[in-house]
């Protein structure tokens, strides 16, 4: 389930760290944790699956640029 929202420390978004497990096959290793706004990995974190994150709205730190 959610975690509480980390912080990335490179565009200051708020973001939730959900864990994808549906990888039966997929041996654990270490898979970044990606900022949803500017994908700076925030860490790696050992899983059989993969991270999804979303921007915490209600902190509403994240703003809307255009382009990138
Ligand atoms: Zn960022």
């Amino acid at each position: 389930m959610l975690e509480k929202p980390l912080k990335c420390p490179n565009c200051d978004t708020h973001f939730y760290v959900e864990e994808i497990l549906n990888v039966q096959e997929h041996p654990k290793e270490a898979m970044p944790v990606e900022c949803p706004n500017c994908h700076h990995v925030y860490e790696k974190r050992i899983t059989n699956g993969y991270f999804m994150t979303f921007e915490d709205r209600e902190v509403g730190k994240y703003d809307k640029e255009t382009g990138e």
